[in-house]
C-alpha cells in the first residue's frame, strides 16, 4: 500500500504520521521527491483502514498495491487447489459437473433426476432444501426432509452431495452433505462464513448479487482464515440494467478469478441467465473459458417445477449439454 502526502506536509507532520503507521506494525518506506512524498507501507496491509489514512489532512491518495486477501491468493500458493467432494475431485484440471433441481420436491423427484443426472456424467447432485426466495410466500424447501432425500439420492446413486445453508443453527443437519453451498444473498454473512471456516466441509460460496470479485474473494478469505481451504467460487451472473436475462452473465470472472486466486472456479448459467434456452450456449462457453466446473438446474418436469422451472433443462437437454462440455474440454485442453 501507498500513500501520497500532500505538498506542504511538513517533516514533523510526515513522522507523526511514520509513527502511527509503524504502531500499527508496518514498516514505513520513504520516498522523498522534488514535490512529493511516498509512503511505502510494507507488512501486513490488510487491517489498514483505507479510508481512515486517506482521509488525513496530510494525506493526498492511498493505493493497495497488493491485494487484500491472502490465503486464497495465488501469489502465496501458485499451484491450482484441488477440493475433494465425496468421491469427486475438483479443480487442477479435475472438472465439476454439478447437476440437479433447483429444489428437493419429492423422493420420486430428486431419485429420477439424480439417477438420470448421473448417468450423463454429473458427479456431483444438487438440490435445495432450504430456500432463500425473494418472496416470502413461494415455496421455502422442504427443509430438514429436503436434505434427508437428498441424502437418499446419494446413497442410490452415489454422487456426493451439495446443498445450500442460510442459517448456522441447521449446521448439525448438514453431517451427510458433501459440500455446503452459501448462496448469494449470504456470500457476505461474515458470521455464516467465519462459522463455516471452523468446518473442514467443502463450501460452495457463490458470488454475491452485486458484488465485486475481490469482494468475493474477501468472502472467501473469511472461510479460510478459520482453517477451512475448501472452497469452490461460483460465478452466478450480477444484477446489471438488463432485464432480458434474470441477471448477467460475468464470464470474464473465470479467467480474472483464476489469475487471482488457486481456488476452483465454476459457473451457474441456470441462475445467470434465468433461461433454459440460454443455459446450454452460456455453459459451453464457460467451458472454453477454462471456468473448473458448472453447476446446472435439471428437472424432470421443468413445467411443473416449485422453484425455477424456466431456468431447469431435462434430463435429455442436460445429457445433450453434458457431451457438448466434454467435446469442449477435449478441444482447449
Ligand atoms: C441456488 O443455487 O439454488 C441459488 C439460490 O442460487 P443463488 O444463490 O446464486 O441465487
Ligand atoms: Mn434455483
Amino acid at each position: 500500500m501507498i500513500a501520497v502526502l500532500k505538498q506542504g506536509t511538513t517533516e514533523a507532520q510526515t513522522q507523526h504520521l511514520i509513527e502511527w503507521l509503524k504502531n500499527q506494525q508496518l514498516d514505513v518506506h520513504i520516498s522523498q521527491g522534488k514535490e512529493v512524498t511516498i509512503l511505502g507501507l510494507i507488512g501486513d496491509t490488510s487491517r489498514v483502514d483505507m479510508e481512515l489514512l486517506g482521509s488525513l489532512d496530510i494525506v493526498e491518495t492511498v493505493k493497495r498495491v497488493s491485494e487484500p486477501f491472502k490465503q486464497a491468493n495465488r501469489k502465496f500458493h501458485p499451484l491450482d487447489s484441488i477440493v475433494r467432494v465425496g468421491n469427486a475431485e475438483i479443480g487442477g484440471g479435475n472438472f465439476a459437473m454439478i447437476a440437479g433441481p433447483c429444489s428437493v420436491e419429492s423422493e420420486e423427484q430428486i431419485i429420477e433426476v439424480a439417477t438420470a443426472v448421473k448417468s450423463a456424467g454429473a458427479n456431483v447432485l444438487r438440490g435445495g432444501a432450504f430456500k432463500p426466495r425473494t418472496s416470502p410466500y413461494a415455496f421455502q424447501g422442504m427443509k430438514d426432509a429436503g436434505i434427508e432425500l437428498l441424502v437418499k439420492a446419494k446413497y442410490a446413486t452415489g454422487l456426493p452431495i451439495v446443498t445450500e445453508i442460510m442459517n448456522i443453527s441447521t449446521l448439525d443437519l448438514f453431517a451427510d452433505v458433501d459440500m455446503i453451498q452459501v448462496g448469494a444473498r449470504n456470500m457476505q454473512n461474515f458470521d455464516l462464513l467465519k462459522e463455516l471456516g471452523k468446518t473442514k466441509k467443502p463450501i460452495l460460496l457463490k458470488r454475491g448479487l452485486a458484488n465485486t470479485l475481490q469482494e468475493l474473494l474477501m468472502s472467501a478469505e473469511y472461510i479460510m482464515s478459520e482453517g477451512n481451504e475448501n472452497i469452490l467460487l461460483c460465478e452466478r451472473g450480477i444484477r446489471t440494467f438488463e432485464t432480458v436475462t434474470r441477471n448477467t452473465l460475468d464470464l470474464s470472472a473465470v479467467t480474472v478469478l483464476q489469475e487471482l486466486s488457486h481456488l476452483p472456479v465454476i459457473v451457474d448459467p441456470s441462475h445467470a441467465t434465468g433461461k433454459a434456452r440460454l443455459v446450454p450456449p452460456m455453459a459451453l462457453a464457460a467451458a472454453a473459458a477454462g471456468a473448473d466446473g458448472l453447476m446446472i438446474e435439471v428437472h424432470n418436469n421443468p413445467s411443473c417445477a416449485l422453484c425455477d422451472g424456466a431456468q431447469s433443462l431435462t434430463p435429455v437437454q442436460f445429457a445433450e449439454l453434458s457431451q457438448k462440455v466434454q467435446q469442449i474440454r477435449e478441444v482447449i485442453q
